[in-house]
């Protein structure tokens, strides 16, 4: 099942099943649930980012997509 991130504790892969460590973070937004600003968070390995990143681009939810760990400063939610 798809869900958010709770905490940048384990870094997996979100996407289904995959075991991989995270190197992708995506940051996405769905205007009917969330308020504007909010951001879920999903972390995805290397095979994983085209695919989680077509799913929500494609519901027009993604916002952004950054190398995990690159920004230590950036809360992850
Ligand atoms: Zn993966």
């Amino acid at each position: 099942m798809l869900e958010g991130v709770d905490g940048p504790s384990y870094a997996q892969c979100s996407s289904k099943g995959c075991r991989a460590s995270a190197s992708w973070t995506l940051r996405w937004n769905n205007p009917k649930l969330h308020t504007p600003d909010y951001r879920k968070t999903w972390l995805a390995c290397d095979d994983h980012r085209p695919t989680l990143g077509q799913f929500l681009e494609m519901r027009g939810f993604l916002r952004e997509v950054t190398p995990f760990g690159a920004a230590p400063d950036a809360p992850i939610s």
